[in-house]
């Protein structure tokens, strides 16, 4: 091993602390982490010069592949200008143009932009901004959030209080805000409609909840049932959106049309942290106004300016390499490649796939799961590693979320080495 990359792990196991993480394992003398120092299109290197297929899109975020030019153009660009500005009581271009382009290219009757940081806090946003609107409308009672079972939106409290993976959430109950839990449109049916502020869901797919799609002409189900009785739809296509679902945005598949869209990972192209929420114009009336009406939210860097830009170099490479009009060609091959790689494989229990996201679940041959002791997906998924490639199970459940970008061979050679690592493991 070289020096350098010692250095840097006895730095990281001795000082740092990651997320999502049982650090023992982590700082356990024999575990070796993997340094990651450079990306070319969907490939990664290690600080050691092994090159790995980047199969989980480094955490769903990335569209286009690493290092692409045009992005780090944009971005090396925006900070020869200014690297961050304030947007309390300021603007800047490229938040100008990106708040346009966003209206412009979002489901009619869209029309306003709150920027902010990650996936969590453009939740928080719709969070806030929905219970507020009742407030200034004069329905205070209507604060109720309600959120599907085995959901996931995020980690600071209020999106934590909207989550139902257990395993998560379940500490801080209590804590945040206190939602409902349903596992079906029709469930909503034995709550009280009166007191609800808005419904919240992952439109298409649940992604943490092991890449489960919902039945199809769910989410329009859904919208009609919040109309019928004014409640809020708020979608949070953290992960579904930028085309991750074959369309630009995954509720377009249903003709949906939200109160609130969440936006983040693939907004910049996954190359810098960024949010945006978007909302109807008559929401954003209700906040004019005087300061008393004023929504009191914001972070230090909301809007940023290389955010923006490297945003903008996003959609512009969507439209100049047209690649919505290139996904059902790679949505087909994912899909036959799936089929040609798990159908016949006795310990694959269910492909899931939605879009270009697949998730291969595993079991004992006769279904029953494995016990989590035994971290099977785990297993597989280091071994996968030696055979390049890189992705982050969910339990048992393999993940193949690749950049948009990637190519018909490497679809197949990612799972290759997914399926090679089953055989080894199991
Ligand atoms: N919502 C969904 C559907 C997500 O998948 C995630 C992250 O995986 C989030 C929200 C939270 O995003 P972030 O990690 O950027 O806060």
């Amino acid at each position: 091993m070289r020096g350098d990359t010692r250095q840097w792990i006895e730095s990281d196991k001795s000082c740092a602390w990651h997320p999502f993480t049982p650090q023992d394992s982590w700082t356990d003398p024999s575990h070796e982490p993997l340094v990651l120092v450079k990306g070319e299109g969907v490939w990664l290197w290690d600080s050691e010069g092994r090159k790995y297929l980047d199969g989980n899109a480094s955490i769903w975020t990335n569209i286009h592949g690493h290092g692409h030019p045009h992005v780090t153009g944009a971005i090396k660009a925006q900070l020869d200008e200014v690297a961050h500005t304030s947007y309390l009581g300021f603007a800047n271009p490229r938040a100008s143009e990106l708040a346009e382009r966003l209206v412009g290219l979002s489901p009619d009757g869209l029309d306003r932009v709150f920027f902010s940081d990650n996936g969590s806090t453009a939740i928080e946003v719709a969070m806030k901004m929905a219970v507020q609107y009742r407030l200034q409308t004069g329905e205070p009672e209507r604060t109720g959030f309600v959120a599907f079972t085995n959901a996931y939106h995020g980690d600071t409290m209020g999106a934590a209080s909207l989550g139902g993976v257990s395993r998560f959430f379940e500490r801080f109950r209590g804590l945040g805000v206190t939602a409902d839990f349903v596992r079906s449109v029709a469930e909503l049916d034995a709550l009280d409609a009166d007191g609800m502020a808005a419904v919240v869901i992952e439109p298409l797919i649940q992604g943490v909840n092991e890449m489960r799609p919902w039945p199809a002409g769910m989410l329009g189900e859904l919208r009609a049932w919040c109309d019928a009785r004014g409640v809020h739809l708020i979608l949070d296509e953290v992960m579904t959106g930028f085309g991750r679902t074959g369309t630009m945005f995954a509720c377009e598949q249903e003709s949906v049309v939200p109160d609130f869209l969440c936006l983040a990972k693939g907004l910049t192209a996954g190359y810098v942290p960024m949010a945006a929420t978007l909302t109807r114009e008559e929401i954003y009336d209700a906040f004019r106004g005087g300061p008393e009406n004023a929504f009191y939210y914001g972070h230090s860097f909301t809007a940023n300016p290389v955010g923006c830009a490297a945003a903008l170099a996003n959609l512009e490479l969507f439209e100049r390499d047209e690649v919505l009009s290139g996904l059902p060609a790679k949505i087909t091959h994912l899909k036959n490649s799936l089929a040609a790689h798990f159908s016949g494989n006795p310990w694959v229990h269910e492909v899931r796939q939605c879009g270009m996201i697949a998730g291969i679940e595993l079991r004992h041959p006769d279904g029953v799961g494995f016990s989590p002791d035994e971290r099977v997906g785990e297993r597989v998924s280091i071994a996968a590693r030696g055979h390049g490639m890189l992705s982050r199970p969910i339990r048992d459940t393999l993940v193949f979320l690749p950049p948009l970008s990637i190519a018909l061979e490497e679809i197949e050679w990612g799972l290759e080495a997914f399926s090679k690592a089953i055989g080894e493991v199991l």
